[in-house]
């Protein structure tokens, strides 16, 4: 059984004629001490799905329309929000692309730590338990650190403390929005290095959230493309990136900058990412797709398994890749 089992997820904004399908029946597991990554530009609703899975979207504007989330076996959707608070944390904690947002300003960074350990793990609530996190993360003299106020941090360094009181409640899965976006290339690689780490060590499970797919090659086992609130491809990451099937996830890797590609120019996706709302008929890829046929503009492609453990939705899709002939 996966720890998160997403099935045919719905999810709108607003109601009545105006509402806005933001997630449009998108399936995605993630296994015990695994790490996926759901990709894709801003407005695919990889965000979306992401904060629907702990039921973190405040409502309204937004309603589950259809489709159910199992979390560790239990079906999130209805469940009542007294028990929604013991799986947060606990079983599923997050951390988000902005630290310093969400870190209270005037309160010591250990002080923030020890008030998630109060709310999950009242008898490890203590001084030495707060180190130990902050060591875990790799921050220097962490005892000390303890003591700083968030703007005494950097953005990698607040970033840690991110991860500390995220792991302060043990969860078993950890998703991280866009958790490097806002830092410069270096700390990026660390904190994802980080995050590799601990996975390991602690046996997490990882929904890593990024608009980047250079990332996923090192980083995760498995990978889900989204576009337009669905998603295009999904499978192992080697056999994904080595020869995607879906013209879009082609041309997600072909705007990846590779070192010793010399001065060639990145290619550019065409066109713009249409919002919720705003979806074009048919296949939703298809004002920007290369190879786009009369057809594409009027059925809706649905995500098939065109090889084993290879889900792409595209029904022109070539089993050597979108570029061959
Ligand atoms: Fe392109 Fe048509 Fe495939 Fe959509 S269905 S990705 S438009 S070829």
């Amino acid at each position: 059984m996966a720890l998160l089992d997403i099935r045919d997820l719905a999810v709108e904004f607003g109601s009545g004629p105006a509402a806005v399908r933001a997630v449009d029946g998108v399936s995605l597991r993630v296994a015990e001490g695994q790490t996926v990554c759901l990709v894709g530009e801003s407005g695919s609703g990889k965000s979306v799905t992401g904060l629907s899975i702990a039921r973190l979207l405040p409502s309204p504007p937004a309603h589950w329309i259809d489709g159910e989330i199992l979390l560790a076996g239990r079906a999130i959707r209805h469940l009542p929000e007294r028990e929604l608070r013991a799986i947060r944390g606990r079983v599923v904690a997050y951390i988000f692309q902005e630290p310093a947002a969400a870190l209270n300003p005037v309160l010591r960074v250990g002080d923030q730590i020890r008030e998630m350990l109060e709310l999950h793990r009242p008898a490890a609530a203590h001084r030495d338990e707060v180190t130990r996190l902050l060591e875990l993360t790799g921050i220097p003299a962490a005892a000390r650190r303890a003591r700083d106020y968030p703007h005494q941090l950097s953005g990698g360094m607040l970033q840690r403390v991110m991860i500390a009181m995220a792991l302060a409640a043990q969860p078993r899965l950890l998703v991280a929005d866009e958790p490097t976006t806002a830092l410069d290339v270096t700390i990026q690689a660390q904190i994802l290095e980080l995050l590799t780490d601990l996975r390991r060590r602690l046996g997490m499970s990882i929904l890593l959230i990024t608009h980047h797919l250079g990332i996923v090659a090192e980083f995760a086992d498995r990978v889900a493309v989204m576009y337009a609130g669905q998603i295009v491809e999904e499978g192992p990451v080697p056999a994904v990136l080595a020869n995607p099937l879906h013209p879009y996830t082609r041309a997600l890797l072909n705007a990846v900058p590779r070192l010793g590609a010399g001065a060639e120019r990145l290619a550019n996706i065409p066109g713009q990412a249409p919002p919720a709302g705003a979806f074009p008929s048919g296949c939703r890829f298809h004002p920007r797709c290369p190879r786009a046929e009369p057809e594409c503009r009027r059925s809706p492609p649905c995500l098939l398994e065109v090889l084993p453990d290879r889900h792409v939705r595209c029904p022109l899709w070539n089993p050597l890749g979108p570029d061959a002939g």
